[in-house]
């Protein structure tokens, strides 16, 4: 299922891109001299705490800056970057990356608890994953637990899935582990027993099916009750609006992610949105009926 969403995807990517760079080069090569010549950039989307609007964390996404200065979404690369294998040296910038401006804005004194991080399964599957996680906490003097990884239900049950001993040697550094995309695999509950996740983050899909009612409602609630059940952490990804915040928060989703709350922005942008938290906390002190 995977391999043929993939290479759909790949012909996507080498058009799109042989385009964008205008050359031949394949895909491979392509990607590597991103790699080389420092052209990924990472953008940062808050993570907000409900009811009260606090910022907790950000969750690091990858971009492709090619030279021409066009910015290349993650959809149109990470699935030749998985069919290569430059995911892992790929995914190792970002988590080394994600983790360095993480140590910065700490130091600067903001006040977060979570950076996520998105990992494949070609990453958690590649020997000394584990290693390389330690030593860039060690080379950031990093709290472990400030870093969460980001794995799909694919990932985490799916053909190739990741071994399940890597998961308990993650959780034993420290680390949180979130379920991304929480409700769009085609695998059974009973990896949520067994395996030591924090949080499900629910698809976007759902949130933005809210406003027609019917199944999306019931799916949103029916996996903010399984995570109050299980003790796992709740998200709700792509919140747009008000109508969606109000019937998460309705329902007991403490933590929620999305446009209404703002978009993915460069790292120069992180202190300032801090500091509006900071004024969001302060006013909500004053007013608890004030909007996050
Ligand atoms: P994801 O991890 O589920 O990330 C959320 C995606 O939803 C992001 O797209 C984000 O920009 C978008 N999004 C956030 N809020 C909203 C909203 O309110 N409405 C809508 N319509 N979209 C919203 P993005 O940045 O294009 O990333 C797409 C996917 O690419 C990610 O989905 C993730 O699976 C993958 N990805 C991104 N960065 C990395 C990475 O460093 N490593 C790996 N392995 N995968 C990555
Ligand atoms: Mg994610
Ligand atoms: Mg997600
Ligand atoms: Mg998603």
């Amino acid at each position: 299922h995977a391999k043929r969403a993939g290479k759909g995807t790949y012909r996507f990517f080498s058009t799109r891109l042989t385009e964008a760079a205008n050359t031949r080069l394949s895909a491979d090569l392509q990607l590597r001299q991103a790699l080389e010549r420092e052209e990924f950039i990472l953008h940062y989307q808050p993570l907000v705490s409900m009811p009260g609007g606090r910022v907790t964390g950000f969750e690091a996404l990858v971009r492709w800056k090619t030279p021409d200065g066009k910015v290349v979404p993650p959809g149109d690369f990470i699935p030749a970057a998985e069919e290569t294998g430059l995911i892992v040296p790929l995914g190792e910038w970002v988590l080394r990356t994600a983790c360095r401006d993480m140590k910065e804005l700490l130091a600067g004194g903001a006040d977060l608890k979570t950076m996520a991080v998105n990992v494949s399964a070609q990453q958690l599957r590649h020997a000394g994953f584990v290693d390389t996680l330690q030593s860039i906490l060690k080379e950031f003097d990093l709290n472990p637990s400030v870093v969460e990884l980001e794995i799909t239900e694919g990932t985490l049950m799916g053909q190739g899935k990741a071994p399940v001993a890597i998961l308990h040697a993650l959780k034993a550094l420290g680390l949180r582990l979130a379920v991304d995309d929480f409700g769009t695999g085609y695998s059974s509950l009973a990896y949520l027993q067994k395996l030591p996740i924090d949080k499900l983050k629910i698809d976007r899909s759902f949130v933005s099916d809210l406003e027609s009612g019917g199944a999306a409602q019931a799916i949103a609630a029916a996996i903010i009750g399984l995570g109050r059940s299980l003790r796992l952490e709740v998200l709700a990804e792509g919140v747009e609006n008000r109508f969606q915040l109000d019937f998460l928060v309705k329902n007991g989703c403490r933590e929620a992610q999305g446009y209404y709350f703002g978009l993915p922005v460069p790292k120069d942008a992180l202190p300032a949105l801090a500091a509006i938290k900071w004024r969001r906390e302060a006013t909500a002190m004053r007013r608890a009926d004030s909007p996050p």
